[in-house]
Formats: structure tokens, C-alpha cells, sequence
């Protein structure tokens, strides 16, 4: 993977982290994006310069398109694009909390969609790349109180999945649906009766390491071998 260059949404906490940092070890430049910028320095600092920071918010459209464009004039090249970045501000419908609604609409699927956007056309243009897409077990099953968070989620598998079916050989797809993981992701939760829940179904988290791990598998496999799908849970997450 040396030399390769990729993009990590997301990558100020948790899933997003880790994977920045797995891929920087193995022996790619990464760009690290993110809202929370002061967190990106930090990690680029840690990698010794081998991760990037890159402020950007998955929901502007024409900023995601931008700092795409640009890792590309820099570097010549963009293997590998990871859309992690999402929220998940779980509460019953009848809560009616649809400001929030519109939030995970808007980071799950759009940030994703603009992500695809802004990476094919380079893909494209070489023949090659690597989209991975870190999307849910809640891609796969509906649980109460993640309705909208779920309907995001499968929206994230079926557009990943139909990228993956349009797309020639060369360019490699992507979805990994992790179980429960230890990050800040419950932290955008409101509502109080989903947080109550919540913190209870979240003892059982692993490592956002175990993703990184996961995604690394993916990527680092010989150019002729895509690895579609992985799920990975906690043991005790049945
Ligand atoms: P975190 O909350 O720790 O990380 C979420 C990341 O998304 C942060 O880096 C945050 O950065 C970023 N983000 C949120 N909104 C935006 C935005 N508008 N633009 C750019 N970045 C944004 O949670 P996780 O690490 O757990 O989440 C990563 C992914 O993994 C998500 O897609 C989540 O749905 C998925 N997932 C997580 C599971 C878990 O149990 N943790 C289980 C299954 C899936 P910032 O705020 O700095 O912009």
C-alpha cells in the first residue's frame, strides 16, 4: 500500500480514527477529514506526517468536490476514499425530533453520496480505486428508536452495493457494517429514553481498532480481489 494515497471521512474520533491511523501505518498518505479540526492536527502530529488534516463538512456538496480535487493535485492520485463519517441521533418517531432526522439524512446518505460524487471521476480516470463505505448492522436488521438511523444505513448498503455492480473492473467497492464499537457516536443521541437504552446495548462495544482492521483487510488485497462485504459485531452482540 506504500505510496497509495487515502481519504477518510470522519476521521476526528472513533471508527474514523482508527482507520486513519491503521492505513497511515501501513504505509499510506492519508487525508484526514473532519468538522473538528483542532482533533485532525493532533492525530497528523502523532502520525509524523503521514496523515493529513482536511476540514471539511460531508454535507457541502462543493467543499467535499474540493478537498477531493485538491488531495488529488497534490498527490497525484486518490486509491482509496473511506466515507465513515455519521451520526446517529437515535429516538422513536413518535418523538417527532425530525430536525435530527434530516441531520442523519444528511451525513449518512448525502455526505456519502457527495463522497462517490467527487472520488469517480478520478477513479474513472485511472481505472482504479477503492471506495469503502462504513455503514451498520443496522444496514441489516431495524431495531426501535433507529427507524431513520437504520433507513440511512440501508440506504448506505444499497447505494455502495449498486456502485459495486455499475462499476468496471478495477475499481474495488466496499461495505463494512460494524456492531457495536466503542466512539463518540452515542453522543449525539437527545433523546433521553433512546440514551437510556442505548448505554445499556453499548456495554458490550469492542475497539474501533477491529474496524480499522477490517477496512485494512479490504484494502490491502491483490488488485483482482474485492472484498464486498464485512460485518463485524462484539462476540456477545448476537
Ligand atoms: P464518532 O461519533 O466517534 O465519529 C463520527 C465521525 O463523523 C466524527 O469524526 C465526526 O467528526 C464525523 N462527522 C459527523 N458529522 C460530520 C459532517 N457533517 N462532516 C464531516 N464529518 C462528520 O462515531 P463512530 O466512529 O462510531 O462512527 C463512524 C461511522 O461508523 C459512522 O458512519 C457510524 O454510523 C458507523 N457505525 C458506528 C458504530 C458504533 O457502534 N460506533 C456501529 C455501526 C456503524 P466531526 O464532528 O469532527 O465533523
Amino acid at each position: 500500500m506504500t505510496d497509495s494515497v487515502a481519504l477518510v471521512t470522519g476521521a476526528s474520533s472513533g471508527i474514523g480514527r482508527a482507520i486513519a491511523r491503521r492505513l497511515a501505518a501501513d504505509g499510506m498518505r492519508v487525508v484526514a477529514a473532519a468538522r473538528r479540526i483542532d482533533r485532525l492536527h493532533e492525530l497528523a502530529e502523532e502520525s509524523g506526517g503521514a496523515i493529513e488534516p482536511c476540514a471539511l463538512d460531508v454535507t457541502d456538496r462543493d467543499a467535499v468536490r474540493r478537498a477531493v480535487d485538491d488531495l488529488v493535485a497534490r498527490h497525484g492520485r486518490l486509491d482509496v476514499f473511506v466515507a465513515n463519517a455519521g451520526v446517529m441521533p437515535l429516538s422513536r418517531l413518535d418523538a417527532g425530533l425530525v430536525g435530527e432526522w434530516d441531520r442523519m439524512i444528511d451525513v449518512n446518505i448525502r455526505g456519502l453520496l457527495y463522497g462517490i460524487a467527487a472520488a469517480l471521476p478520478h477513479f474513472h480516470a485511472t481505472g482504479s480505486g477503492h471506495l469503502v463505505t462504513i455503514a451498520s448492522i443496522g444496514a441489516h436488521a431495524v431495531s426501535p428508536t433507529a427507524a431513520v438511523y437504520c433507513g440511512t444505513k440501508y440506504a448506505a448498503w444499497a447505494i455502495t452495493e449498486g456502485l459495486r455492480l455499475e462499476s468496471p473492473p478495477g475499481i474495488r467497492v466496499t461495505t463494512i457494517s460494524p456492531g457495536v464499537v466503542h466512539s463518540e457516536l452515542a453522543e449525539t443521541i437527545s433523546d433521553p429514553h433512546a440514551r437510556t437504552v442505548m448505554a445499556e446495548y453499548r456495554r458490550n462495544a469492542i475497539a474501533p481498532e477491529s474496524i480499522a482492521d477490517a477496512v485494512a483487510y479490504a484494502v490491502g488485497q491483490a488488485p483482482d480481489v474485492d472484498v464486498n462485504e464485512i460485518v463485524v459485531r462484539p462476540v456477545r452482540q448476537r
